[in-house]
């Protein structure tokens, strides 16, 4: 079965909305692989976000990423990449549909881009290097 790399972003953590997104993780019939609370160090986070490496937005993000905990997770299901991916709604929250956790829960503030509540990974090649990268133990 499909596995993906989720995280609750510090935004999400510091609002209490941990439990929420595990809720509907769950419910979708998703199963949790691995859940692990930690505030991450940059050069984890400039990993992670490699792809973004040089955009206006990437020192901004490390930096809000690195600013306090966040909740990294696994989880395994059919199709859970695109599942979550719509779970989570469109990146930008002022433009996420209702229904989805950007959309009910994410703010229409400037920072709202970026303090986005949930990173979901994108793709299978994408899920398998991001959890390589938050959960190194976690074999194939
Ligand atoms: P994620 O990968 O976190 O699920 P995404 O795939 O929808 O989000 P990406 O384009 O991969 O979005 O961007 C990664 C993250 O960078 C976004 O979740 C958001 O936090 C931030 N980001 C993306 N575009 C912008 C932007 N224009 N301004 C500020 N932050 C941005």
């Amino acid at each position: 079965q499909e596995r993906t790399l989720i995280l609750v972003k510090p935004d999400g953590v510091e609002r209490g909305l941990t439990g929420e997104v595990v809720r509907r993780i769950e419910a979708k019939g998703y199963r949790l692989v691995a859940v692990e609370m930690r505030t991450a160090p940059r050069d984890l986070l400039e990993l992670h976000y490699a792809e973004h490496a040089g955009k206006s937005f990437f020192e901004p993000l490390v930096e809000f990423m690195a600013s306090g905990p966040v909740v990294a997770i696994v989880a395994q299901g059919d199709r859970v990449i695109e599942g979550f991916r719509s779970l989570a709604g469109a990146t930008d929250p002022t433009k996420a549909a209702p229904g989805t956790i950007r959309g009910d829960l994410g703010r229409a503030w400037p920072t709202a881009v970026t303090q986005n509540i949930v990173h979901g990974s994108d793709s299978p090649e994408s899920a398998e290097r991001e959890i390589g990268i938050w959960f190194p133990l976690l074999g194939e």
